[in-house]
């Protein structure tokens, strides 16, 4: 399945889950890695992406004041998703601040999150 984040370039290894920006960062990975394609409904506050396995199904992501939501299940299950990647992808490539994804935190992860397979979108 997806890689794990590239960890080579960092020198500071550490035990424990991942933090908020190394998932964002393999989320990116993963959006790379698999093609995913955004289209703006408002430039930097809205997009739009279809689902990878699900013929006609359309996700939404949106930017509140508290961060970004995407309405995928990976989303909801994990806190982050290969569609907010791309978006995070796209605005270093258009140069507007991504600011960060709501829920994504460095805290511990709430204690009903059960993990299952990331790409379930
Ligand atoms: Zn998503």
């Amino acid at each position: 399945m997806a890689e794990r984040a590239r960890k080579s370039q960092s020198s500071t290894h550490h035990a424990g889950p991942p933090t908020a920006a190394e998932r964002l960062l393999a989320a990116e990975q993963r959006a790379l890695a698999l093609g995913v394609r955004t289209s703006a409904v408002v430039v930097a506050r809205e997009y739009e992406t279809h689902s990878q396995s699900v013929d006609d199904r359309k996700y939404t992501l949106r930017r509140a004041r508290d961060g970004w939501r995407c309405d995928c299940a990976g989303y909801r299950y994990h806190g982050v998703c290969k569609h907010l990647g791309a978006v995070a992808l796209r605005a270093e490539r258009e140069g507007w601040d991504f600011g960060h994804i709501a829920g994504l935190t460095d805290g511990p992860p709430p204690a009903v999150r059960r993990l299952r397979p990331l790409e379930v979108a």
